[in-house]
């Protein structure tokens, strides 16, 4: 009898990432919405980027699917059902409100429905979970300020705010206010950075947005200064390894610098970012990354803890879910 996956926590994971083709067609017949796809083999062909650029074109053309509270649950619901068969056992998703306001869908639309799945996920799934809102970052700071306004009557179903999209050019700095009043309203912070940007933009998101945990973050390698700052504070770094090197941030996963992070001191985690679209879910990366860089059982056994300990957890149930990480493999007592 084979094991069954490590348990772990997914903290990357964009819920409209895990729009798989069938869904996309299912949702598309639902809503008498037309995709540009004669099939969903057709489709699934034009999940081959170059970079984030072009991923993000059909990122976004795909989500005109998405409509209704229903279409928002049944997505959630989706990913839960395939983050269970991998071992995870906590998610923190991430939605992107206003891609979907920007095409008329109403963000209480977005929240409601996405939480309709989530409150069901302990019973159903034996999945805990939390929701994290992001902010475009290639939109205005003046629409991530009017995002967050708008979103005020739901805080109460939003753990934390999140930074995401086109990463060059739209430092973490733009976005300075968004942050303090997601603080001020006791929100949790978190911000992609150093995946195509540079060094500098994690140390802004540090600094300036005073963020919890750093999404990707490779890029700080190319900082000693950076990488001992991340080290002392044990700043959790998200890293997405098959996401990354489908986007071109590196050119194959035996060169990923996880290995080197670790032996750095970093408290990394390993998550799939956009699984539909980046070839495997949260389980399917620590899979790859085992057997491109030859990572042992004890690796793995950091990187699963390393998650519960960067999750946005009471202790208690951080404990619960770190025993289990330990007797992962152990035979039953
Ligand atoms: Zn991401």
């Amino acid at each position: 009898m084979s094991l069954p996956p490590i348990p772990k926590a997914e903290l990357h994971l964009h819920i409209e990432g895990t729009l798989e083709p069938e869904l996309a067609f299912a949702l598309a017949a639902r809503n008498g919405v037309e995709l540009p796809y004669a099939s969903q083999d057709e489709l699934r062909a034009a999940y081959s980027f170059a970079d984030l650029q072009s991923f993000l074109d059909l990122y976004y053309a795909l989500m005109a699917v998405l409509r209704t509270e229903d279409d928002f649950a049944d997505l959630a619901d989706a990913y839960l059902a395939r983050a269970q068969a991998q071992g995870v056992r906590h998610a923190e998703i991430f939605f992107d409100s206003q891609a979907h306001t920007a095409r008329g869908v109403e963000i209480g639309t977005v929240i409601e429905g996405l939480t309709r799945a989530l409150d069901a996920a302990p019973s159903k799934y034996g999945i805990s979970t939390r929701l994290i809102m992001c902010f475009l970052r290639d939109e205005s700071a003046e629409s991530a300020l009017a995002t967050f306004e708008a979103a005020r009557p739901h805080l109460h179903r939003i753990a934390a705010v999140g930074l995401d999209s086109a990463e060059v050019g739209n430092p973490p700095s733009k976005f300075r206010e968004v942050y303090a009043l997601a603080r001020e309203a006791g929100l949790k912070c978190v911000a992609h950075a150093g995946e195509e940007g540079p060094p500098a933009y994690v140390w802004e998101a540090l600094d300036v947005l005073g963020v919890d945990r750093i999404d990707h973050g490779v890029r700080a390698m190319e900082d000693d200064a950076l990488v001992a700052r991340l080290a002392v504070d044990q700043v959790p770094l998200t890293l997405c390894p098959l996401s990354n090197v489908r986007l071109r941030v590196i050119d194959r996963l035996a060169d990923h610098p996880l290995r080197s992070m670790l032996d750095a001191g970093l408290l990394v985690t390993v998550n799939s970012d956009d699984p539909a679209y980046f070839g495997g879910y949260a389980d399917d990366n620590f899979a790859a990354v085992r057997d491109a860089l030859g990572l042992d059982a004890e690796t793995l056994r950091i990187l699963a803890r390393n998650s519960f300990r960067a999750a946005f957890l009471d202790d208690e149930t951080r404990e619960l879910y770190l025993k289990e990480v330990d007797a992962h493999g152990q035979p039953a007592a």
